[in-house]
């Protein structure tokens, strides 16, 4: 595993070139488009990496998923789907027209920005520091890691330049989708996009996922196995933006991008993968990242379908 990994590390790694950083978040400007790294946790726990693993970067949207669980934990599934809808969109991760264009007012599905926000309104706690500790002691669980924590230099670059979130926030208040203090569950969500953490830590996220939320070094019982197939099921639908049709069919994998550059997959009951490669593709995700998963799926014939 470990050379084949190597192989396609180095053979994907070019794909750097022809993306682009993300730039609307200034502080995500000064990521390396070279930097392309791998990590795999199977089964048994056992563990494979290659490349920039050991990077460090911010989570964006693969928060998503968390503030997903929670807001199921906390609400009930029937309360969170209330608000947010399960269906993709077909546009981009922050589209605004989406939101309008819909008589429900609700946002299309969790993975999407003004899904996220709603998600995360919905995580029950007394204030802001109180439901971000929630989130990374989930994340600390999840990843066997207690030095997770929040990127402030990435999180005050994403409050101060977030205004297309902002709007997205106000729609929702403004339709009473988002019943909380606008302000306040943006700061939340700022905070959760901007934990930073590394390839290594996604893939044992994913392993547990694919565990059906059972943790493989503790083997406690960590997540509904019910919610991790809900939230599998989104990142198959939803997880890579407005690509997900097209990854769906050429890697097959439940999976969920970010904007920095990372992508964690989980391959029910085999692996849990993760991934950091900050060049984009105009959609948003990894562009070494994506082939370099696909070429992985292919080799292990991984896809689910
Ligand atoms: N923090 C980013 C935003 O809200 C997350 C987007 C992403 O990773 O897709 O724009």
């Amino acid at each position: 595993m470990f050379s084949l990994l190597n192989t396609l590390v180095e053979k994907n790694r070019e794909y750097g070139k022809e993306g682009k950083v993300a730039s609307y978040i200034p502080a995500l400007s000064e990521a390396n488009p070279n930097e392309l790294g791998i990590y795999v946790v199977d089964s048994r726990g056992k563990e494979y990496y290659s490349g920039d693993y050991n990077k460090k970067f911010t989570m964006q949207s693969i928060s998503k998923i968390v503030s997903l669980i929670l807001a199921i934990r906390d609400n009930g599934r029937h309360n969170v789907f209330k608000k947010v809808d399960v269906e993709p969109t077909g546009m981009g991760f922050n589209s605004i027209v989406n939101l309008e264009a819909r008589d429900s007012g609700k946002p299309y599905n969790p993975m999407i920005n003004a899904g996220a926000i709603v998600t995360t309104s919905l995580i029950d706690g007394k204030d802001v520091d109180e439901k971000l500790e929630k989130i990374l002691d989930f994340m600390r669980t999840v990843t066997n890691n207690d030095d997770i924590s929040v990127n402030e230099r990435v999180y005050l670059s994403e409050k101060e330049t977030g205004n297309r979130n902002r709007a997205l926030a106000y729609f929702m208040k403004s339709t009473g989708v988002l019943e909380c203090d606008v302000e306040e569950v943006l700061d939340l969500y700022f905070k959760q996009c901007s934990i930073e953490l590394t390839a290594r830590d996604l893939a044992r996220f994913g392993a547990v996922l694919a565990n059906d939320g059972v943790i493989p070094w503790t083997n406690e019982k960590f997540i509904p196995k019910e919610v991790c197939r809900i939230v599998k099921t989104i990142m198959v639908t939803c997880g890579m933006y407005d690509a997900s049709g097209d990854f769906a069919v050429n890697v097959g994998i439940p999976a969920k991008s970010g904007v920095g550059g990372g992508i964690i997959a989980t391959v029910p009951r085999k692996y849990g993968i993760g991934i950091y490669g900050p060049s984009l593709d105009e959609k948003g995700n990894s562009i070494a990242g994506i082939n370099l998963i696909k070429d992985l799926s292919k080799e292990l014939d991984l896809s689910i379908f």
